[in-house]
């Protein structure tokens, strides 16, 4: 493994999250900047500390305007927990209220857009782990008749759908017709939610990116090249608890 003797330029690179991770896909060495900054490093299988350290000194000036980018895109932090939680995908605006309570954190939510944080107020982690399954359920509560509806006016059918937390992927296909979905879709317009589902609906179909498989896209959904971007640049508009502080 070579994630060990990973060259940091910095401390402060350390603290930024850095990660490798070695691939037994992997056919070359690729570096990915996420729009927190982390950088993400793939490597084939037994690949050397020493060919690590020269890609990476290769890529160096990129990945600092890449990351500096990220960082004047974020902006100021947001306070924690977050006062209100809107989610576009649904239309919905909750208030969050904190409460006293036991040590874990529990979260109660109500139908009038209110979610009550009880516990855990000294336990930033806790309340965040609260959050973020409210934030799953809630996410399966609004997308699986969304997709359920989308499959049936347009004819697609699918086995099951699982609900996930993910930093890199909106959704998922699987051969066996599991349709995933990320949480985090909450966070993005209904159109663009739509398409993603047409996208992984047309999976169910053609499991590749052929012109055949785009062909299937557009016919149902014409705009789907800005959605596309769109959904590419979604992550932006996914507020830091949801991934903030987890081990990188
Ligand atoms: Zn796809």
């Amino acid at each position: 493994m070579v994630t060990s003797q990973l060259p940091l330029w910095s401390d402060k690179d350390a603290a930024e999250g850095w990660s490798v991770r070695e691939s037994q896909r992997a056919r070359r060495l690729t570096v990915r900047v996420f729009h927190t900054g982390r950088v993400e490093v793939v490597v084939p299988s037994r690949t050397s500390a020493r060919a690590v350290e020269r890609f990476l000194e290769r890529h160096r000036s990129w990945i600092e305007r890449k990351r500096e980018e990220a960082r004047r895109r974020a902006g100021p932090a947001l306070p924690f927990p977050p006062p209100r939680i809107e989610l576009p995908a649904c239309e919905e605006t909750w208030l969050v209220h904190l409460a006293d309570g036991p040590l874990r954190a529990r979260i109660a939510a109500s139908g009038a857009g209110l979610l009550t944080l009880a516990g855990g107020l000294g336990n930033g982690q806790s309340l965040r782990h609260a959050l973020r399954r409210w934030l799953t359920e809630r996410a399966r509560q609004v997308l699986a008749p969304l997709l359920a509806e989308c499959a049936c006016e347009l004819g697609f059918s699918y086995q099951r759908l699982l609900i996930r937390r993910q930093r890199t992927r909106w959704g998922s296909c699987s051969t066996r017709g599991t349709i995933s979905l990320n949480c985090c879709l909450l966070f993005q317009r209904p159109a663009v939610v739509r398409y993603l589902m047409i996208h992984e609906l047309a999976h169910t179909q053609h499991m590749n990116h052929s012109r055949r498989f785009w062909h299937c896209v557009a016919r149902h959904c014409p705009e789907y090249r800005g959605l596309d971007r769109e959904l590419l640049d979604g992550w932006r508009r996914v507020p830091d608890w949801v991934f903030g502080d987890e081990a990188a």
